[in-house]
């Protein structure tokens, strides 16, 4: 008897994904540059592993997806934020290995691949035409809803009925994925990243949490700030503001848990650019490396009064605020920012 491919496998191999519209783009609203896309597949950018089809175990790298309940939240979330016309949300399948996110382990998972097989927009978007061709899924336009997600479900369903299961996933593993538009953020993804500091309000200075040690602040010749760690193991940084502001909140609890009262006025971080040889940390996502050029800031919103000395002295954005969110919206702007920097221009940046 012939098995529905949606039977077959892995039952969590089916799941949704939110996306943010940029145009025609479908774009992750988090780890920005950290994925690779195909006509219909996306792919994430892990240091750890060597199969590109494999789960690395020592990272929680890979493209997440959860079940329609969830996902259906996070839709509602993300267009409080930016708007119902910015928000699509895609049906889809893992391609490779599959885990539970270790986060949410009964509701998302992970995968190293992923393959979109439908996607919801609501009513008269103007997106359509354009994300149908770049995809080449079928775009459903209904008000989102559980109700429209179980729609979409079974049209997917209907349209794979006959599909056998080795030649389906044969096709989705054996589809070239590349980064999208070739960003310097795409192409180097694990320069980009956050450092997380100690915050020293008067005067304002920045210290490593690690093992007291002196860290360098220094210009180079055309005026850039960096920061340096001169004979030390390197400048922890996270490529990604999820995973720096998670790291926040294990720091602030470790301070609470020593008795330190105001935790949340104890930190600051930076964004920007790792400079030099760059090392992985086994078991966790951070990276190292000796010379960390920030290009923002962000210090704790009850430290705003903080932001025009630290501007003044440092030359750039101070941003109030410590979240998930803002920390999202900082590396959109970087990106936006960067849309033309080559290789050369990222080398010139980091020459000092
Ligand atoms: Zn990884």
């Amino acid at each position: 008897m012939h098995v529905h491919v949606m039977d077959s496998d892995h039952p969590q191999r089916f799941g949704w994904r939110v996306w943010h519209l940029d145009g025609a783009r479908l774009s992750p609203p988090i780890h920005r540059g950290k994925m690779r896309f195909g006509a219909r597949v996306v792919e994430s950018v892990c240091q750890h592993r060597t199969d590109p089809l494999a789960l690395a175990p020592d990272c929680n790298c890979g493209i997440y997806f959860e079940d329609a309940d969830r996902a259906f939240q996070r839709w509602c979330i993300e267009v409080d934020r930016v708007g119902a016309d910015n928000v699509a949300v895609t049906f889809g399948v893992a391609v490779g290995d599959v885990a539970a996110d270790p986060v949410l382990p009964d509701d998302a998972f992970r995968s190293p691949r992923w393959a979109i097989l439908a996607i919801l927009l609501p009513p008269a978007s103007p997106a359509a035409g354009p994300v149908r061709k770049r995809y080449d899924a079928n775009v459903h336009m209904k008000t989102v809803s559980p109700t429209a997600m179980q729609y979409v479900e079974d049209a997917v369903r209907a349209d794979l009925r006959r599909t056998p299961s080795p030649e389906f996933f044969e096709t989705l593993r054996a589809e070239p994925a590349h980064a999208q538009d070739w960003h310097v953020m795409d192409r180097s993804p694990e320069r980009f990243g956050w450092c997380l500091w100690r915050l020293h309000p008067d005067p304002p200075a920045l210290s490593v949490l690690e093992s007291p040690r002196e860290i360098a602040c220094r210009r180079t010749s055309s005026g850039r700030l960096y920061f340096e760690d001169e004979g030390g193991p390197g400048l922890i940084y996270h490529t990604s503001g999820f995973y720096c502001a998670r790291q926040l909140g294990v720091m602030a609890q470790a301070y609470s848990d020593a008795g330190w009262s105001d935790v949340d006025g104890l930190f600051a971080v930076t964004y920007g650019i790792a400079d030099g040889a760059i090392a992985t940390i086994d078991g966790t996502d951070g990276h190292r490396s000796r010379r960390h050029f920030p290009g923002v800031m962000c210090i704790p919103p009850s430290h705003e009064g903080l932001k025009p000395a630290m501007e003044r002295d440092w030359g750039m954005g101070a941003v109030p605020a410590l979240s998930t969110y803002v920390f999202h919206d900082l590396e959109k702007l970087m990106r936006t920012k960067l849309a033309h920097m080559s290789d050369d221009d990222l080398r010139r940046t980091l020459k000092r």
